[in-house]
């Protein structure tokens, strides 16, 4: 079933110099790029994306670093999107993602992991609306 997802290059990637290398990695797993932003997210903006974690205790730490720079947000198209993405990026503690995992080579820390992915339909219908609010998906 071809499926959206919205997926984040994050601040710490975006500074390292790591979009070019991360898209093209994207489009070699035959992904469809079907929008695409940069975004400097206010600390707001960053805690109502993360609105689901705000009782955990690096809820601070995270929405500090999602609005400490630059980041890119693209919805990306395939079958399965949701969770062919999610493989893709690996797990969320690089220490446990697998060799040949985005997060496995680019993250620096579980918190600095360079990418997000939604994690089901619906919270993918809501992330995407958060950030292309109104758009249609050419
Ligand atoms: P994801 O779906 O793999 O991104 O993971 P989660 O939804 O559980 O967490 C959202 C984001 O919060 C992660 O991508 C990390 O950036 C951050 N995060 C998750 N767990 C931790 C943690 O234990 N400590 C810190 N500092 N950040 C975390």
């Amino acid at each position: 079933m071809t499926e959206r997802t919205l997926a984040i290059i994050k601040p710490d990637a975006v500074a390292r110099r790591l979009t070019g290398t991360i898209i093209q990695r994207i489009e070699e797993a035959q992904f469809q790029i079907r929008a695409m932003r940069r975004v400097e997210l206010t600390r707001k903006q960053a805690e109502g994306f993360y609105a689901v974690h705000r009782e955990r205790p690096f809820f601070a730490s995270l929405t500090s670093f999602m609005s400490s720079g630059p980041a890119i947000v693209m919805v990306l198209e395939s079958a399965d999107a949701i969770k062919k993405w999610r493989m893709l990026m690996g797990a969320t503690d690089p220490a446990k993602a697998d060799a040949g995992t985005l997060r496995k080579e680019f993250a620096e820390s579980i918190e600095r992991n360079a990418t997000h992915g939604s994690d089901a339909p619906d919270t993918a219908a809501y992330e995407i609306g958060y950030f292309f609010p109104g758009i249609d998906l050419v």
